[in-house]
């Protein structure tokens, strides 16, 4: 016999039919609720993100975390659900990314990729076109194994290897196969990543702003009332940020100025699979065009004024 503070008594079999009954209410509710999730749309669903508050969605990525130690950690006593992006070369990613996810955030893998120029890699461990197919594949393996709860994947600089439909097929096969979603961070607009994701029906997005290719806090507030533009006619917006102080400054700022008008989402909850129409007035599902001279990175109009070659 169980015993509740009001002294009535309750047998296990009166308990079971409560139970059931609970849970009987629970599937009706179910049934009543708005048709509207934060999961995954299915595919050939209407594939714009969709959610039950109003109020415009952005993500907000930072990239390069585990290069500069430590420098996570204001971002993490923001109180609003970022997304980092861990650097998988170093001894401690590992154990950083498990504590970032005790801590309740999503993470990816940023995974180190060709750029445009030799002299702009910074670090081991880069995938390259000039790397032999049993290589490359040796080393993305080697790199997601660094990260085994990342939930997705985004290229660290990557201008180069992103133009190239064989590698990044190679790349997000493989991650189909983890389910791990694809962010195309276009550092380059002739990046064919995000339509070979879409070909391949892996779960994607692309960045709409970069927050911090100018080192102040002003750029960086001018960026996120941008992206703040973007999400409210998109209903959505993606943004990267590095782990810098002028960043953390803005977002503190941009948190307490915006915070109630715009909602901050993990990037997961942006994510769309499958052939969405012409998003932010781009139609990336064409394959990107290359122009005459590929080589030349260009950026969304509000990039442009603030583009640097300092990520490519
Ligand atoms: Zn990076």
């Amino acid at each position: 016999m169980l015993r509740t503070r009001r002294n009535l008594a309750i047998d296990t079999a009166n308990l079971e039919r409560w139970l059931r009954l609970a849970l009987l209410l629970g599937w009706i509710a179910s049934l009543l609720a708005p048709a509207v999730s934060d999961a995954e749309p299915r595919p050939g669903a209407d594939l714009q993100p969709r959610t039950r508050i109003q109020r415009p969605r952005i993500a907000i990525v930072i990239d390069d975390v585990g290069a500069k130690p430590g420098a996570e950690v204001g971002f993490t006593q923001l109180g609003v659900p970022i997304t980092f992006s861990l650097l998988p070369q170093y001894r401690e990613t590992a154990a950083l990314a498990f504590r970032l996810q005790l801590l309740g955030f999503e993470t990816m893998l940023h995974l180190p990729a060709q750029p445009l120029r030799e002299r702009e890699v910074d670090g081991p461990g880069f995938l390259t076109l000039r790397q032999g197919r049993a290589a490359f594949m040796r080393l993305l393996e080697h790199h997601l194994r660094a990260q085994p709860l990342a939930r997705g994947v985004n290229l660290h600089m990557g201008s180069r290897l992103s133009q190239d439909s064989a590698a990044m097929a190679r790349i997000l096969e493989r991650l189909k196969r983890s389910k791990l979603f694809f962010l195309d961070s276009r550092t380059i607009h002739t990046s064919v990543a995000y339509y070979e994701a879409l070909q391949r029906g892996l779960v994607a997005q692309v960045r709409d702003h970069f927050l911090d290719h100018t080192h102040t806090s002003a750029s960086v507030l001018e960026m996120l009332a941008d992206a703040r533009r973007t999400a409210e006619t998109q209903g959505f917006a993606v943004v990267i940020g590095h782990p810098l102080p002028c960043t953390l400054r803005a977002l503190r700022q941009f948190i307490a100025e915006h915070g109630s008008h715009v909602e901050l989402v993990p990037l997961s909850k942006l994510m769309h699979r499958g052939l969405p129409g012409p998003r932010g007035g781009e139609d990336f599902t064409r394959r990107p065009r290359r122009r005459a001279s590929p080589q030349t990175p260009t950026f969304g109009p509000s990039d442009r004024r603030q583009h640097s070659a300092a990520h490519h």
